[in-house]
């Protein structure tokens, strides 16, 4: 079966790793027993989470603990997880559970382009970010069978934002419409896109009317 499966990517002239687009992944995913295979791949195309990925991590400016690794009977494992609680000015509620690599790209984010956007359209800086689940061992919400990158670890659901000044700002309510909360919220899922390797928003599916997607998994979506 795994053979089959190769050949049917390999026959499409798609590569097999990283950035094989999201529909041949969920086309051969519907295919009979390929889950399996799917989950394999998906955990030999995350990026890599390891050693030196933790003394990257260190240089940052983040308060983070290290966790022990685990995995669970569904397939579901994490490796060189770190709790996060705070890059930069910015706290990251509940202190969630997340890879080395998705913890990086975060507090890189965090501190780069999602202040900058803060201050040039909102006028203050972020101090909080909400959100609701980062590790949750179960299958994607469509593909039931393949893992979510959450059951990794290596995604996280944001929710919304606190800034410096108290104003809350929430994917639910201030999404749709016109005002500088929703100019900020799309101007983020946007530079989401290049920062993560996907960024899915309340425009990407039904799913997503409450908050804003980002993963490191293997291929890259920008919806
Ligand atoms: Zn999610």
């Amino acid at each position: 079966m795994v053979i089959a499966a190769a050949s049917i990517i390999g026959f499409a002239g798609i590569p097999l790793y990283f950035d094989y687009s999201r529909r041949l992944l969920v086309r051969v995913a519907s295919i009979g027993p390929i889950p399996t295979f799917i989950n394999r791949l998906q955990r030999y195309g995350i990026p890599k989470n390891d050693a030196e990925c933790m003394k990257d991590l260190k240089t940052l400016d983040v308060d983070f603990k290290e966790q022990v690794s685990f995995s669970e009977p569904l397939g579901c494992k994490v490796e060189y997880g770190v709790r996060l609680a705070r890059a930069g000015n910015i706290s990251i509620s509940n202190a969630p559970l997340l890879t080395c690599r998705m913890a990086t790209e975060l507090a890189e984010f965090e501190q780069g382009k999602l202040q900058s956007t803060a201050k040039r359209i909102l006028g203050s800086e972020i101090k909080r970010i909400n959100h609701i689940g980062t590790y949750n061992c179960r299958s994607m919400r469509q593909y039931k069978g393949i893992i979510s990158q959450h059951g990794y670890a290596n995604a996280i659901d944001v929710s919304g934002f606190v800034l410096k000044d108290g104003r809350a700002i929430s994917v639910a309510k201030d999404w749709k419409g016109n005002g500088k909360k929703a100019r900020f919220l799309k101007a983020v899922a946007s530079s989401a896109c290049q920062a993560f390797r996907v960024s899915v928003s309340p425009d990407g599916d039904a799913n997503h009317w409450n908050h804003l997607h980002w993963d490191m998994g293997i291929y890259r979506s920008c919806r």
